[in-house]
Formats: C-alpha cells, sequence, structure tokens
C-alpha cells in the first residue's frame, strides 16, 4: 500500500525528524566531555518509537541503553547492533533472571531484595553477574538508601557473585540549576561511591548534562533531550526539536451569533465564526484539559481551540483564515517549528515529557533521517 494511502486513513500525521535526534545526541556528547553517553530508551522512547531511534542513535555511537521494564530491555535487544549494553532501571522482578541473562540484559539493582535475587542467581550459576546498584540520593523513588548500603556493605560476602560495573542515582530537581537538592544529592552521591572504589558513577539525565561537569561522572543519561525537550526551562533551549504533528481537517462550518460548538456549550459564537472540526482528539494524546487554552495553525497562523476537546476531534476557530486555506483534508499543525512539544504543555499545565508519552497510536508515523537521506 502506498505510503500516501495509509496517511489519508489516519486522522494525523506524527513525523520524527531521527536528524535531530541524532545532532541532539552529538550535542549532550560533546558536552560530557569525555563521559560516556548512553540514551534512556524507557516508554517506546518516550511515545516516539524505540524501533527507529535506538538503531539511529546506534549508526551515531551510542553503546549504552536504558529501559524502564525487562519487556522493554528484551524489544530492545532486537533492535540493536551486538555489543550495546542494556540496562534495565526497574531492577529484576522475582523469578525474571534467566530473561536478562538470555537476552543480555543487566539489571539496575534499587533495594535489597533485588540484590538478593540477583546473588541468588549468581549462585545457582556458579559465576559473577553485572549489575549496576542505584543508590537514593534523596529521591526516595528508587534506589538503595544510604542505611541499606552501610548495613549490607558490612558484610564482606554482600557482593558474592555481582560483579557491580556501574554506580548510580538520579536527581529530584535537574531542571532547577538553582535547586539546594541538587548540591545536597551531588555531595550524598560523592560519599556512596566511595562503597564502589573503580566502578564508573553515573547521575545525569539530561538536564543535569547541563548542570555542568560537576555532574557528568563516567555516564551520561539522558531521554527527554534527545527530542528537543527543554532540559533548563525558562532558558532559552540549545537542543533541536524533533517532533511534529499535523491533523486533517474533516469538516468547516459557519456557526452564527448564539451558537454552540462541542460538549457542553462550553463556546458560544459572539457573531459569525468559521469552525474548522480537526481528526484528533483526547484519545490521541491531545488533553481534555486543553479545552478553551489550546491552539494550532493553519499556514502559520494561530487558530483558538472552540469548545470542548472531544475523544476524536477538536473545533477549531479559523474565522479570519482565507477560505481557501482551511477546506477538508487540509493539515493543520499542532506541533512544529511555531508551537513545540513544551509550549503545548505548558498550556496543559504539565511537562513535555508528558505530551510526548500521551501522543497517540493511531497517527500516521514519518520518520525523517534527512542527513542520511
Ligand atoms: C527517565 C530517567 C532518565 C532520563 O531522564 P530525562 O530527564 O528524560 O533525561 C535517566 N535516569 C533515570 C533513572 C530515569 O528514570
Amino acid at each position: 500500500m502506498p505510503a500516501f494511502a495509509d496517511a489519508a486513513r489516519a486522522g494525523a500525521v506524527l513525523t520524527l525528524d531521527l536528524a535531530a535526534v541524532r545532532a541532539n545526541y552529538r550535542q549532550l556528547r560533546a558536552l560530557g566531555g569525555s563521559a560516556v553517553c548512553a540514551a534512556v530508551m524507557k516508554a517506546d522512547a518516550y511515545g516516539l518509537g524505540m524501533e527507529q531511534v535506538a538503531p539511529a542513535l546506534a549508526l551515531e555511537g551510542c553503546r549504552v541503553f536504558f529501559t524502564a521494564h525487562l519487556g522493554e530491555g528484551m524489544r530492545l535487544r532486537q533492535l540493536l547492533p551486538a555489543g550495546c549494553g542494556i540496562y534495565v532501571l526497574h531492577g529484576p522482578p522475582p523469578g525474571t533472571a534467566h530473561d536478562f541473562l538470555e537476552h543480555d540484559l543487566v539489571p539496575v539493582l534499587n533495594d535489597p531484595g533485588q540484590l538478593q535475587e540477583w546473588r541468588a542467581c549468581a549462585r545457582r550459576l556458579g559465576r559473577a553477574l553485572p549489575a549496576a546498584i542505584q543508590a537514593d540520593t534523596g529521591m526516595s523513588r528508587m534506589g538503595l538508601a544510604a542505611a541499606d548500603l552501610a548495613a549490607l556493605s558490612a558484610d564482606p560476602g554482600w557482593l558474592a557473585g555481582v560483579r557491580p560495573q556501574l554506580f548510580m542515582s538520579h536527581l529530584a530537581c535537574a531542571d532547577e540549576p538553582a535547586h539546594p537538592m541538587n548540591g545536597l544529592q551531588r555531595r550524598r552521591f560523592e560519599q556512596l561511591r566511595e562503597v564502589f572504589p573503580g566502578v564508573p558513577a553515573s547521575l545525569a539525565n539530561s538536564s543535569a548534562v547541563f548542570l555542568g561537569t560537576d555532574y557528568h561522572y563516567d555516564l551520561l543519561r539522558p531521554g527527554a533531550a534527545l527530542y528537543g525537550i527543554n532540559p533548563q526551562p525558562g532558558a532559552p533551549n540549545p537542543l533541536r526539536q524533533a517532533v511534529s504533528l499535523a491533523a486533517r481537517i474533516v469538516q468547516v462550518r459557519t456557526v452564527r451569533e448564539g451558537d454552540i460548538v462541542g460538549y457542553g456549550a462550553r463556546y458560544v459564537a459572539g457573531g459569525t465564526r468559521r469552525i474548522a472540526t480537526i481528526a484528533l482528539g483526547y484519545a490521541d494524546g491531545w488533553q481534555r484539559a486543553l479545552t478553551g487554552r489550546g491552539q494550532a495553525f493553519v499556514d502559520g497562523m494561530a487558530v483558538p481551540f472552540a469548545g470542548t476537546v472531544s475523544m476524536d476531534s477538536i473545533t477549531l476557530d479559523v474565522t479570519g483564515i482565507p477560505e481557501a486555506r482551511v477546506a477538508p483534508g487540509q493539515l493543520v499543525e499542532l506541533l512544529g517549528a511555531r508551537q513545540g512539544v513544551d509550549e503545548v504543555a505548558a498550556q496543559a499545565g504539565t511537562i513535555g515529557y508528558e505530551v510526548l508519552t500521551r501522543l497517540g497510536s493511531r497517527f500516521h508515523r514519518v520518520y525523517r533521517d534527512d542527513d542520511r537521506g
């Protein structure tokens, strides 16, 4: 089936610019100097398609990847060339050790139970198994607490059969450079690291890459910045936008003064207005919270949402746009040069991460890689 037929059958077209993703990766890697730059692929590469993103980054030289879940790691293994390392952030659920070994995945061990699970597996197999050790330095979400580490490491056999190849932690406030938690967590990280002499260390997500070299250690773990989400909200965005989204106009109509538009009659026409209905709604990740706050672009001109965001459609006030430019079948821009992921997030009262990971499964997806043709 020709590609245009697929596109015509979907309500909207999502385009990921893999050249931009690769350029962002190179920029992060350059900032890291001698640190290795890994890539975080959880949630299907932040909703954008691990199948396309992971190989593109591997071509760029990325050799270390992270997923959240074991199943994601197993899928990712099929997509990467030989020699790539994959860490699973949530560690090994009970009874899954053989999956880790069969698919060459390295668990991040987050608590004494996971450490014990991995040690027991090593004992059964009679060989040492690699692992990353995560310490909690203040976020209280995942990782061994300082007290756990102190208690465990008092026993000389505590790492029997476990070969730590990465020591890591995660920052709670890296997107706020002035936040005191950053320095506090870094100091705790420094202290806890002493338990693992000679083991490579990793602290930086996307935002922390921009906190300076003190935060880089041996391995960077960016996710969001690869797609152009601003790592330091409020400061100019140094990254390239990688995501664009355009929805198809289904219908255009004229409404008169007093007519209502959409569920709940929340929009009442104050005069004669032109309303265009586009084929994208909250089922596609365009939150209902954007009712009355969202906007789209027709030929570069902003058009506000008029009325409630529906499941499969949104009504736009296109009054003032020349009629020839708003006909059924035409595409209206929701993400692109004029409105990025961060702007839409601000309108919806959330963060760019959530906008990306909510993107729906119905779009026609296009992957461009212009630098490679
Ligand atoms: C998600 C995640 C990352 C990547 O975070 P970004 O802010 O997207 O760069 C890094 N490390 C851990 C532990 C994570 O959970």
